[in-house]
């Protein structure tokens, strides 16, 4: 199949300043949407990660994303990104996803606009296209900008050429960046929509501005020239490899960057990568790991980060989402504490409000980047009087950098984390060790019927009976580092209440009022439940 670079059409002049889709441009959009035909019965859905099947399905798709991106490009007047990746998907598929003008997912209303272009037939698409620039009132004089990234697939080159025949079908201008990571994609997109103001937009900009933020926040702790800060890394043979490698030699020597699985050889995602040991509970293929060496895995488009490593007795250990989440929320709240001023409002209270330290990041996440306090954080660190709270600014400044705003970035976590644990001094171990160990409490609470509790996210909010949650949520909110659960036993009448917090007064205390929760809400028998241990 020839692209249209290949037959030289994209040098034709393109009339999108007319007020509508003029015929020409229909012409043109036509003419290449037979050399990118879909298949007969094919039925794909845009979900959150865009669409994702098997590769030799996907060309009609990606033309058609270039179609649609130029004109969520012209509604938006942005730059907006298209992903060619089938992140940890095996290496015969894969996806394309948009991305949105500030680095963020596509809108939900335009997702359903992917799903019915792409499922459109070849003489609807037209037609689908006018319907769409109606419905979203897209400026037809307004100029399209689009930016293209793709992973290391043999299917993505081929296919990201199929999004820039639609680009240019459709009178679009793009910038190919060729092999970058998801979440690199994503941060140039927001770059290039803030005139620079997050970021120089290219993939250098973004090693200088993780790197710069990562050096700054190490320099005091990476002085020795310590052993304990090598890392082994398995890259999932994908594009994680190739980007750290150019990265390195922004990143102090100190520490040191084992990459495993760096796409030299073995298939993308195939028994190695995040996904594989995080379902598995096991090491990736192809590493080879002595007794409590840090390792982690990234997915096969770098936007996920699992840590873990084998004990002393070959135990595996995995450290997952919610212990970075922990990690990480635990060092921001110091931080944030130590600065006072009002920074903290909002967010040490709601410390666990929900019992799940990745949503309590989500939750610091949203209030740190906020641009009241990012400008507040900003100003702290140059004028800040008091050395010890000007110090945690520039901390908090540093650690505002590194973190990708825009997406979830093994590259970008992985720094955070090796940052903190390297300011705390901490081994894998201790890190696994810290969260596993708070203080906690089990009781039980006898009720008429247990079926009356029913449970969501792996067991760890009640959907069932109507404010149990709530409650629940309520008295964990008076506590440190507390999260509390309730879980129906699979034998007996009994719920068992589940509660840990900073001391062990504070975990049974929280435990009883769980369980008082529960006796009034979950229908319970015999004795209220009551203070002692
Ligand atoms: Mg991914």
């Amino acid at each position: 199949m020839k692209t249209l670079r290949q037959t030289g059409l994209s040098d034709l002049p393109r009339v999108t300043q007319l007020g509508s889709i003029s015929d020409m441009d229909l012409d043109a959009v036509t003419k290449f949407s037979a050399l990118h035909a879909k298949p007969d019965g094919l039925i794909l859905q845009y979900g959150t990660a865009g669409f994702r099947t098997k590769a030799n399905c996907l060309d009609h798709v990606m033309y058609r994303m270039g179609l649609l991106a130029v004109l969520r490009s012209k509604q938006k007047k942005s730059t907006i990104g298209v992903m060619v990746t089938a992140s940890h998907n095996p290496e015969e598929d894969n996806g394309v996803k948009l991305i949105d003008p500030l680095g963020e997912m596509l809108a939900p209303s335009w997702e359903e606009h992917a799903t019915h272009l792409a499922n459109a037939e070849e003489q609807d698409v037209q037609a689908v296209l006018t319907e769409i620039c109606h419905q979203e009132a897209v400026t037809l004089q307004q100029k399209a900008m689009i930016i293209i990234g793709r992973d290391t697939r043999p299917s993505s080159e081929k296919l990201s050429l199929s999004v820039i025949d639609g680009v240019t079908a459709l009178g679009g201008q793009y910038h190919d960046y060729g092999l970058v990571t998801t979440p690199q994609l994503h941060y140039l997109v927001c770059c290039r929509n803030t005139n620079g103001q997050y970021g120089k937009a290219t993939v250098e900009g973004y090693y200088q501005k993780l790197s710069k933020a990562f050096v700054n926040l190490t320099k005091q702790t990476f002085s020795s020239g310590d052993e304990y800060r090598a890392l082994k890394i398995d890259c999932a043979s994908g594009i994680g490899a190739l980007k750290l490698k150019e990265m390195e030699c922004y990143l102090p020597r100190e520490l040191s960057l084992h990459l495993f699985n760096d796409g030299t050889k073995g298939k993308l995602n195939y028994l190695c990568g995040a996904d594989f040991v995080k379902s598995h509970q096991k090491l990736p293929v192809g590493i080879e790991v002595k007794p409590n060496e840090r390792c982690c895995s990234f997915d096969g488009d770098a936007d996920r980060i699992v840590y873990y490593y084998n004990d002393a007795d070959g135990h595996f250990h995995l450290i997952d989402g919610d212990k970075i989440a922990t990690l990480i929320s635990s060092f921001l709240k110091e931080l944030l504490l130590e600065v006072g001023e009002n920074l903290k409002i909002g967010v040490v209270q709601t410390a666990y409000a929900n019992g799940s330290s990745t949503q309590y990041l989500e939750e610091i996440m949203k209030v740190l980047f906020s641009k009241a306090a990012e400008m507040k954080i900003r100003q702290l660190a140059k004028e800040e009087t008091d050395e010890k709270k000007r110090k945690a600014a520039i901390m908090l400044e540093n650690v505002i950098d590194l973190i990708n705003q825009t997406v979830g970035d093994a590259i970008s976590d992985m720094l955070l984390v090796e940052a903190i644990l390297a300011l705390k001094g901490l081994s894998v171990q201790q890190w696994d060790a810290i969260y596993t160990d708070l203080p906690n409490r089990q009781l039980k609470v006898t009720v008429a019927d247990r079926r009356v509790i029913d449970t969501t996210d792996a067991e760890r909010r009640a959907v069932a009976p109507i404010g149990l949650q709530e409650a629940i949520d309520e008295v964990v909110k008076k506590y440190k580092f507390s999260r509390a659960f309730v879980r129906p036993s699979g034998t007996e009448d009994v719920v068992r209440v589940y509660a840990e917090a900073d001391s062990q007064e504070n975990a049974d205390r929280l435990a009883t009022e769980v369980s008082l929760a529960v006796f009034q809400l979950a229908g319970g028998i015999g004795e209220r439940p009551k203070p002692g241990f």
